[in-house]
């Protein structure tokens, strides 16, 4: 969308929460060096790129966008980090998100919110907003981001950018910060599909370090961009067109960019299928309960006596207890809390059949639906996200938290079934002039059909 307005919301974005342009510099340095020597390099050595403040980078701080990590730095890389390293790209810095990538806005950072560069006075998506914004604004031409329950594709769809969550287990969850674990996944951002596909052979494949890695290697990526990309990309490919994930609660124009880009898929030489996936309904209840059982467990260990922010509490003896009592008190943010309290009530004694043991019955339920659609098609598709970008301050989560949530809806469905998708941008909304994303769905281990469909589509 408009790549060639190099300077749309430059300022004031707010992308970054730490830059690093000494270290950037020196290995672009190197990698020119390299290249006048005649050296052999790998497909992206010297493309900087921006890493979401959620992966570990040794030399640069990492935050997760909260009080909790302020100051802290990591002692190792994360295996996706040692991988760019070892492609020789260079790290620009930590982008923003929200305070341990709970949220769709990157309204919930502890450091400030990032603006969508189509509107400052707009979110940018989350939580994987600073990565979004970033590539959007033209501060970097990539970026990583992670994707729990959509916040890499959500912020791609509402900056007018591409954004990838593989399948589960296709990207080394390895020096990740933890959210969800059996729901997280790291993924690409960037502008073109094709440079997403580069990016995800970068940090894709097998890795000893994360027991959830799949064997596979990546894939064959970057040749399906280039093939569905060509002339006659897309002739023969089937492609769902989910009931459930149109009509009601999508905004007019959303609607209507989505129903043009299947008309496109169509006149490719796609062929569509109208298909029904009835327990995506309780999807997004499922999810908010899975995921918030899984963060309640995942941010324990933030005790305020292991690493990270301490704080101690006033007067009165200084047990463990009141240690971590102030240092979680002060060192979370309200969203983050509200997410540890509804997960640990949902886990506890008594409440566990009923609210977590339900939540694990859907989520094979909606596995079902997503294994029924892939007998009849190659890919499904639907908006990314319901809306476009809105203003900050919009949503209130403090007096109605599921007004926000229901941003996920069309994304979340693809964590709890592990599958990987794809946001590509859709053009503008006629009534607001906002970026619309289109969101394409694959079996798990098909991560290439999203690259042919994508790019297809671009
Ligand atoms: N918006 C979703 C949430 O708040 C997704 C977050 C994510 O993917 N990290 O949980």
């Amino acid at each position: 969308l408009d790549p060639d307005d190099r300077t749309r919301g430059k300022a004031g974005v707010n992308a970054f929460l730490h830059v690093n342009a000494e270290e950037a510099l020196s290995v672009a340095a190197e990698v020119d060096a390299a290249r006048a020597r005649g050296e052999e390099l790998p497909a992206l050595a010297g493309v900087p790129i921006a890493v979401k403040d959620l992966i570990v980078t040794k030399g640069q701080p990492t935050t997760a966008a909260s009080r909790m990590l302020e100051g802290w730095m990591s002692p190792y890389d994360a295996t996706v980090t040692r991988r760019l390293r070892a492609a020789r790209m260079p790290i620009l810095g930590k982008t923003n998100l929200d305070e341990f990538a709970m949220g769709s806005t990157t309204e919930h950072s502890a450091f400030g919110d990032t603006r969508n560069p189509w509107d400052l006075s707009r979110i940018p998506g989350g939580s994987g907003g600073g990565s979004a914004a970033a590539v959007a604004a033209f501060q970097a031409p990539l970026a990583l981001g992670t994707d729990t329950g959509g916040s890499i594709r959500q912020p791609a769809a509402l900056t007018g950018t591409v954004g990838v969550k593989p399948t589960y287990g296709g990207v080394s969850r390895y020096g990740v910060i933890a959210m969800a674990s059996s729901l997280d996944q790291v993924g690409p951002a960037s502008r073109t599909v094709l440079d997403a596909a580069l990016l995800h052979e970068v940090v894709g494949g097998h890795d000893p370090h994360d027991s959830t890695s799949l064997p596979d290697p990546v894939g064959d990526l970057v040749a399906q961009a280039r093939a569905g990309a060509a002339e006659g990309g897309l002739k023969g490919l089937r492609v769902g067109v989910v009931k459930e994930l149109t009509g009601e609660g999508f905004q007019a124009g959303v609607q209507q960019r989505f129903d043009e880009a299947v008309e496109l898929l169509r006149s490719a030489g796609a062929e569509i299928v109208e298909l029904s996936t009835p327990n995506f309904r309780y999807a997004l209840g499922a999810y908010y309960l899975i995921m918030s059982s899984e963060v309640s467990s995942n941010l324990a260990k933030y005790d305020g006596v292991r690493f990270g922010h301490r704080v101690l509490p006033e007067g009165g003896p200084m047990t463990i207890e009141r240690v971590m009592g102030a240092t979680r008190a002060a060192g979370f943010g309200a969203e983050v809390k509200r997410r540890i309290i509804l997960g640990t009530y949902a886990l506890s004694a008594g409440y566990y059949d009923a609210y977590y043991g339900s939540a694990q019955k859907v989520r094979t339920l909606v596995q079902r639906d997503f294994a029924a659609a892939f007998e009849q098609v190659d890919v499904l598709v639907s908006p990314t996200a319901p809306t476009t970008a809105f203003e900050l301050g919009a949503v209130d989560e403090s007096a109605d938290p599921m007004q926000m949530y229901l941003n996920d809806i069309a994304t979340i469905p693809t964590n709890l079934a592990g599958i990987p998708a794809i946001s590509v941008p859709g053009g503008l909304a006629p009534e607001d002039g906002l970026p619309v994303g289109i969101q394409f769905m694959a079996p798990a281990r098909e991560d290439a059909r999203l690259y042919r469909a994508g790019a297809g589509l671009e």
